[in-house]
């Protein structure tokens, strides 16, 4: 399976002019062909093919006005083409209802100003890891890397991303061998939770860690005084790169969390089972949660991949009947629960249940029978609640 590794760059002056210089050509053939695919759509004409897009390219770089695209690697150049090409495939097959999940909304211009700046270099420009440590990337130098843990095998492409608190990272594409883990009876489900970031079947709450809140914390202010700044101000623009800085740390101590977290779930059971939040209306009806929503997906998307690398098995339940309404003893209804209702007990067998963790233990309960039918080479039904006679195999439910 592919997978992504990311180290942070350290490039010196000369090169981040050269870096600048390549996000700018890149985006430059990015922004000149969508505007040709647009033309194009808005004459009537047909769709602009990936290979007539290339041809332009080509035919560009003779000209004057893009001759300086001759002063980066080729490859970055017809990478930026593919992103494009993507952006569209993916739109388009959104569209048509081929491709799932949320819609998907078509390419827009990249600008200077934009947050992230990326270019990619493919096997074919040549990029290598040299035997001192460094990166040679074509047309830019030999980069410092800080190698926080070692690359498995050979890359086949890498990405030179700056983030808005101008760091420079190098994401490389590596294939890598699923390896196992000694085998375990333990299964696991996990419901986000109301207070906690996850709240796990065997009753166990997780909170983001203090160190992300507080940095949660600082970036909020530092948003707040950013508003308060005059446009155009130089303070302004000092507050901007407070909240760019103050935003990164966030996003890195909350990746971190998340792949510790998500490492431990999969080392310590064999069969991980999470709610399926793309579940259309799910979203709206839980808005109290909707807050954790990009966090779940991230973490979720870890345990997923996570799980096959390890020979673990990962469900998603998508399902009709809330979980934080059925008794995960007796698998009764009891009906809806107001957000505030930390605590039910069920009028049908008269078990007090947290309802983070009943929901938990409902998700655990669906995934079991998802994956045994599955095995039995059943079609996969609608996901609802087992009947009563099931509930049994409910692990703590008594
Ligand atoms: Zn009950």
């Amino acid at each position: 399976m592919l997978l992504r590794y990311s180290y942070r760059l350290y490039p010196d002056a000369p090169q981040r002019e050269a870096l600048a210089k390549a996000f700018g050509c890149a985006r430059t053939v990015f922004n000149d062909a969508l505007a040709a695919r647009r033309a194009a759509y808005e004459a009537g004409e047909p769709y602009l093919t990936d290979a007539a897009m290339s041809a332009r390219l080509t035919e560009s770089k003779e000209t004057p006005e893009r001759a300086w695209l001759g002063e980066v690697s080729s490859v970055i150049l017809q990478q930026a083409l593919s992103d494009l090409n993507l952006a569209y495939r993916n739109f388009f097959n959104s569209v048509s209802g081929k491709r799932k999940g949320p819609k998907i909304a078509p390419p827009r211009f990249r600008s200077r100003k934009d947050s992230r700046q990326a270019i990619r270099f493919t096997a074919n420009a040549r990029f290598k890891v040299l035997g001192n440590g460094r990166l040679r990337l074509p047309k830019i130098g030999d980069v410092e890397v800080r190698w926080s843990r070692e690359l498995p095998a050979a890359p086949s492409s890498v990405t030179v991303i700056r983030d808005a608190a101008g760091r420079f990272f190098a994401s490389f594409v590596v294939e890598t061998a699923p390896q196992s883990l000694p085998e375990t009876d333990q299964e696991c489900g996990i419901d986000l939770g109301l207070g906690h970031f996850a709240v796990l079947d065997d009753g166990t709450k997780i909170a983001a860690p203090r160190f992300l809140r507080r940095a949660e914390k600082k970036l909020k202010r530092a948003q707040r005084d950013l508003s308060r700044k005059q446009k155009g101000s130089r303070n302004r623009e000092k507050a901007r790169v407070k909240v760019a800085r103050a935003y990164a740390r966030v996003t890195d101590a909350r990746r971190d969390f998340h792949h510790k977290l998500s490492t431990k779930v999969i080392r310590e059971n064999q069969a991980v089972y999470v709610e399926d939040l793309t579940v259309q209306g799910l979203a709206r009806t839980r808005l109290a949660k909707s807050v954790h929503d990009a966090g779940w997906s991230a973490f979720t998307a870890m345990l997923e991949y996570k799980a096959k690398l390890y020979g673990r098995e990962f469900r998603k339940i998508g399902r009709f009947e809330p979980t934080s309404q059925v008794c995960s003893a007796c698998s009764v209804k009891d009906g809806p629960k107001p957000l505030h209702v930390r605590e039910w007990q069920c009028k049908a067998c008269g078990t007090v249940h947290d309802r983070d963790i009943n929901a938990a233990r409902n998700i655990a309960a669906l995934g079991r029978r998802e994956a045994r039918n599955t095995r039995e080479g059943q079609v996969r039904p609608a996901a609802t609640l087992a009947p009563a006679g099931e509930a049994g195999s409910l692990r703590g439910a008594a």
